[in-house]
């Protein structure tokens, strides 16, 4: 089969990489090979953060006016929703995502990530300080310079645009770095960006893999003025450690365990039906699924009758097919890990309820009881469509087994008491809680998790202050000698 070829994009120009070597990216429902891509290095890294150091410097970009540039980012995000079949089949193609969830969830939340940011820098507003000194302060928020955008495979477009489109539309310029198993939507996006008018050396991309390849090279670089990362938290100790060698600001979007916690006053129907969801999206390779299920006692029978009924009833099949709700797992590498921890259930003492290991890298939707809250697979992050469920008695013991983990991204809960809702979202240690719902998300609203989640908040005002240098103007109105 003849290869698709998806190259770097540097300084306004698709390019192969600088050593001629290249990788392929494998669709794991065929398990073939479709792509090939240059496999960028040090030298490629080099060249990408010179032209965005050159465009940054030149001042065009960060100079332009949010008017202008708003023009052009909104101009992008048009023509990502105009290739939204395009972009959806590379996502799909590299990591098996259903088409369905990528075609109508993925291509449209990346064009809005644009919009919004584009809107959200335009409109966004300072703070004027007015002193009794005889001085006016005011703040303004400067562009931080060259953005280093590091991104994993699970939502690749969407996660890239989360920090692309506040980089660019605070005026940044941006060397992004794909997941090795999911490069293809990257180089779209940067195709479309150049069609867009966005100028060459404002958004570049380079391929390749982390250690000791273009990953480390770009988060080590000296000529960076921020790292954004998103992916595992033991390589964002990595990447924190780059960031602290060159005094980078590092902002880390790393793993999560998140609690489902289903309380006896819940509405059934819409938690079974949300918890499905937050569990079996994407094949369970999502940062915030509800991986850990806490159900009361009361309705924990009824709850899990329902609850396995339409897990068991989810459709498995080829992630280009419309119907398709389960795709293959994104890589055989991942296929291994998430099936080992299903292959071990029963020998740790659990019963998988429904599901288990298919053929063709492909995980049934799991569901795991038996297993205490101390077993590796209620604390590990499996990352795949499996969940366990474990009953409580009362919702002081729900929130100590919901915050007994040392990740702290998010955490769902289902209740119709609203004094509960508010009591219960106070005590979770969770960056994000959704109430009676799941992965709703406000770009206004801060993202991020702490502990192993990582460090810092995304979003909105957040994005602003990682993505800019805040500064203070402070002037003197009248002519006064300073009094000391
Ligand atoms: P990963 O850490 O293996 O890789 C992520 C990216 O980092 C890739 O582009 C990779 O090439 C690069 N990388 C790896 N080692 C590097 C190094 N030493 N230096 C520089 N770059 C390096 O993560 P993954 O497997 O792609 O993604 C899955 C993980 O991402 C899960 O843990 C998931 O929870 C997490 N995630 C978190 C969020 C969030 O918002 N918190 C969202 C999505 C995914």
């Amino acid at each position: 089969m003849k290869l698709e070829w998806f190259g770097h994009v540097i300084d306004g120009k698709e390019v192969p990489s600088a050593s001629g070597e290249t990788f392929t990216s494998i669709d794991p429902y065929t398990q073939q090979a479709w792509a090939e891509i240059p496999r960028g290095d040090a030298e490629d890294v080099r060249r990408a953060v010179l032209s965005a150091r050159t465009a940054f410097d030149e001042g065009r970009w960060p100079r332009m006016g949010f008017a202008e540039r708003g023009r052009l980012i909104h101009r992008f995000a048009d023509l990502i929703e105009a290739h939204a079949t395009e972009l959806a089949m590379a996502d799909t193609r590299d990591m098996g995502k259903p088409i369905s969830q990528s075609r109508d969830n993925d291509v449209p939340r990346t064009a809005m990530n644009f919009r919004f940011f584009a809107d959200h820098a335009r409109l966004s507003t300072g703070e004027t300080l007015p002193m009794d000194t005889g001085h006016h302060a005011f703040t303004r928020f400067d562009p931080a310079g060259v953005v280093a955008a590091v991104a994993p495979w699970n939502f690749p477009m969407m996660l890239e645009s989360w920090k692309v489109a506040p980089a660019l539309a605070w005026g940044n310029t941006v060397v992004l770095k794909p997941a090795e198993d999911t490069p293809t939507s990257a180089t779209i996006m940067a195709r479309l960006a150049i069609e867009a008018g966005i100028p060459p050396g404002v958004f570049n991309v380079v391929h390749g893999f982390g250690p000791n390849a273009a990953g480390q090279a770009l988060t080590e670089h000296p000529d960076v003025d921020r790292i954004t990362f998103t992916g595992e938290s033991g390589t964002g100790r990595v990447i924190a450690a780059a960031g602290a060698r060159n005094l980078v600001p590092v902002s880390l979007e790393l793993g999560g365990k998140g609690a489902n916690i289903v309380f006896d006053d819940a509405e059934l129907d819409n938690a079974v039906s949300w918890s499905i969801r937050a569990i079996f999206t994407n094949t369970g390779q999502v940062c915030v699924a509800g991986s850990r299920l806490y159900v009361h006692r009361a309705i924990y029978d009824e709850f899990m009758r329902r609850f396995v009924e339409q897990a068991t009833a989810m459709v498995i099949g080829d992630p280009k097919d419309d119907k398709t709700q389960i795709g293959p797992l994104a890589s055989m590498e991942h296929f291994g890990k998430v099936s080992q921890y299903v292959a071990e259930v029963e020998p740790d003492g659990g019963h998988v309820e429904t599901g288990g290991v298919l053929d063709g890298w492909r995980v049934a939707p799991t569901v795991v009881t038996g297993l205490g809250q101390n077993s590796r697979h209620a604390r590990d992050e499996i990352f795949g469509p499996v969940v366990v469920a474990i009953p409580f008695d009362t919702e002081d013991e729900a929130v100590e087994l919901a915050n007994d983990s040392r990740y702290g991204l998010n955490a769902m809960l289902f209740t119709e008491n609203l004094s509960r809702a508010h009591r219960v979202s106070s005590r979770l240690n969770a960056g994000s809680v959704w109430v009676n719902c799941f992965f709703i998300r406000d770009l206004r609203a801060p993202f991020g998790g702490s502990g192993d989640s990582g460090i810092g908040r995304e979003g909105g005002n957040f994005s602003r202050e990682f993505f800019t240098e805040p500064k203070a103007v402070v002037m003197q109105i009248d002519q006064q000698q300073p009094s000391h």
